[in-house]
């Protein structure tokens, strides 16, 4: 049984007057210890993806159905890392990641504790009583990342964690996710992370799953045979390969999608 399945996913906003129909019949499933990324062009539905299988978005119909129970609302052994982090300004590093620990009722000792352990793992050892104003961009992100990781999800969730940082900063926090990944397994995690970038899609994922233009579906799915640690493979012609794969597939899902559209409205 895979980890998480998603089932023909349809989502349409309503607002006013207007609907949108955002996500269109959108399958695919996860397995333990795997790590998915979803590609596609801005407003295509990735991060309404992220969302519902976060339990913070319901589907208009289909489902999501984690280790085979349908998600209805946010689970615990889901976690959410942002693109803007999400921290709270008035709160220290520590802090911000107590927070959801104290929402699941840990005691305070037992959450200082594991709040420390996890600014430790992702090197911000020293910045426990920092505000976020006093942190840079990519120790913002550590600190975000050490929250999620710190209710030991079995799914973490990424919505574009990198993009807001220099290329520098995104690279080292790249290899810092990996790293942390492969060493930690307990419990075994996931990963499923939205970028709209094919080459770290291609550097970090086992599999990248491709959707197509608004309303999105999924119109490939690649699996990267690339072996870890890929840093050596970065100008080989085996990483090009898959990113221009994945590209491919992009592009073809750009335009079935506008055939489609222009065909719906010419008849
Ligand atoms: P992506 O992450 O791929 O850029 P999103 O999931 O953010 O795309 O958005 C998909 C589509 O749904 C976009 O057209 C967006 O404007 C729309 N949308 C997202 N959230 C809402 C909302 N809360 N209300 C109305 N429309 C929304």
């Amino acid at each position: 049984m895979p980890k998480l399945e998603v089932r023909d996913v349809r989502k349409i906003f309503k607002e006013d007057k207007n609907e949108t129909l955002a996500l269109d019949g959108v399958n695919f499933t996860v397995d333990s210890e795997e790590f998915v990324c979803i590609v596609g062009p801005s407003g295509c539905g990735k991060s309404t993806m992220l969302r519902i299988i976060a339990g913070l978005e319901h589907a208009t119909s289909g489902e999501v159905i984690f280790e085979g129970t349908p998600i209805t609302q946010p689970n615990a052994k889901i976690s959410m890392v942002f693109q803007l982090f999400g921290l709270l300004p008035w709160k220290t590093a520590q802090e911000n990641v107590e927070v959801p620990l104290e929402v699941m009722g840990v005691p305070k000792k037992a959450r200082a504790e594991s709040a420390k352990d996890y600014l430790n793992m992702v090197h911000l050892e020293g910045f426990e009583n920092t505000y976020p104003h006093d942190l840079s961009g990519g120790m913002k992100q550590r600190v975000g990342i050490a929250r999620a990781l710190a209710l030991k999800p079995e799914i973490l969730l990424m919505d574009e964690p990198f993009s807001s940082l220099d290329e520098l900063t995104a690279k080292k926090l790249r290899d810092l996710v990996l790293d942390i990944w492969r060493k930690r397994g307990e419990p075994p995690t996931s990963i499923i992370m939205v970028s709209h970038n094919v080459e770290e899609a291609v550097y970090m994922a086992d599999r990248v799953i491709v959707m197509s233009k608004r309303p999105g579906r999924v119109v490939g799915d690649v699996k990267i045979k690339i072996p870890r640690p890929r840093s050596k493979y970065l100008r080989e012609q085996i990483y090009f390969g898959f990113v221009d794969e994945v590209m491919e597939k992009l592009n073809i899902g750009d335009r079935s999608t506008k055939q489609s559209i222009e065909t719906s409205h010419s008849s």
